[in-house]
């Protein structure tokens, strides 16, 4: 009997394998998509994080979001005033500083963008809705973890914001979580990544909710 263990990657390796062709079709079949509105990755990254803010957004804000330095972040955000697609305006919060907005025609990006076929959500489909909020969960677990060792700038997540509240209803297996700003119980599937009305809860907020949601989901009480 042939033993596959010495012949095989560990599982982390497997998996790392697998999300790396993943990710090689996302990057190149969204490289055409982009490559057809004029955008590098980082200006599409950009278009998408201004588009999802409702409060004004600095060019520093910007670059925190994005993981790269100022001078990365304003290169590319000259590049897309030159393509007309962003402007800067005097910020709303703070007087002294810029804010970045999207123009008309840049709103018109985004939105053609978002409407393209996406050969990655359409692998998606191989998955049943149980395995695909399985595969969002672990996700999002990696993103926090990468978030906390600072491999991955820190983002407006649900499991960071202080409206917040991991297992509120333990008993309701599919909305099991709840969002106090919403005044509405989440499943899974409803966290979010980056959230445009996000308020960041304070360190002590952040580690019991991850704590909790992280951990097994608590007991059901006895009725
Ligand atoms: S306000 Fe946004 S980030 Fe905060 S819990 Fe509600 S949905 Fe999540």
């Amino acid at each position: 009997m042939l033993d596959f263990n010495p012949l095989s990657l560990s599982l982390p390796q497997a998996l790392a394998s697998a999300l790396r062709r993943l990710t090689h079709l996302a990057h190149t079949s969204s490289w055409d998509q982009w490559a057809v509105q004029r955008l590098t990755p980082t200006q599409r990254r950009i278009l998408d994080v201004v588009a999802s803010r409702r409060e004004s957004l600095t060019l520093s804000a910007l670059a925190r979001e994005l993981g790269v330095t100022p001078a990365t972040a304003s290169d590319s955000v000259g590049a897309l005033e030159a393509k007309g697609l962003i402007q800067k305006r005097r910020s709303e919060v703070d007087g002294r500083a810029l804010a970045l907005m999207l123009t008309s025609e840049g709103q018109s990006s985004v939105t053609a963008l978002a409407a393209l076929p996406d050969p990655l959500l359409n692998a998606f489909d191989a998955l049943t809705p149980d395995e695909q909020e399985i595969f969002y969960r672990s996700a999002m677990k990696m993103i926090h973890g990468l978030q906390e060792t600072g491999a991955l700038p820190v983002s407006r997540m649900c499991v960071r914001c202080q409206h917040f509240e991991p297992f509120r209803a333990a008993a309701d297996a599919r909305n099991p979580h709840y969002c106090h700003l919403a005044g509405s119980p989440m499943a899974d599937r409803h966290l979010k990544l980056e959230c445009p009305v996000h308020e960041a809860g304070d360190q002590t907020t952040q580690n019991t909710n991850w704590g909790r949601f992280n951990g097994p989901p608590p007991a059901k009480q006895p009725s």
